[in-house]
C-alpha cells in the first residue's frame, strides 16, 4: 500500500496570515506584505522614539550632573 503523502519541503508561514509560503519569503501576498510593511514601520518608529527617549534621559542627567557639579564646585 502506498499512501500518497504531499511532500511540502522547506517551507515557512506568512508572518501576517500563516499560510504556507515558500522558505526566504515573509508573506503570502501583496496584501500582505502591505500589512507587514506597515507594521513594521510602526515599530521603527516606536524603536527611533525609545532611542530618542533614551537620548534625551542621559543628556538631561549629564546635564543635572553638570549643574550640580557647578553649584556644589561654587
Ligand atoms: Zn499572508
Amino acid at each position: 500500500m502506498s499512501k500518497k503523502k504531499e511532500e511540502w519541503g522547506p517551507h515557512t508561514h506568512c508572518i501576517i496570515c500563516g499560510n504556507a509560503i515558500p522558505e526566504g519569503e515573509k508573506t503570502c501576498s501583496e496584501e500582505c506584505a502591505k500589512k507587514y510593511e506597515s507594521e513594521a514601520k510602526r515599530y521603527k518608529q516606536q524603536q527611533k522614539m525609545s532611542y530618542v527617549f533614551l537620548i534625551l534621559m542621559g543628556a538631561a542627567m549629564v546635564g543635572f550632573l553638570l549643574l550640580s557639579y557647578f553649584f556644589a564646585g561654587g
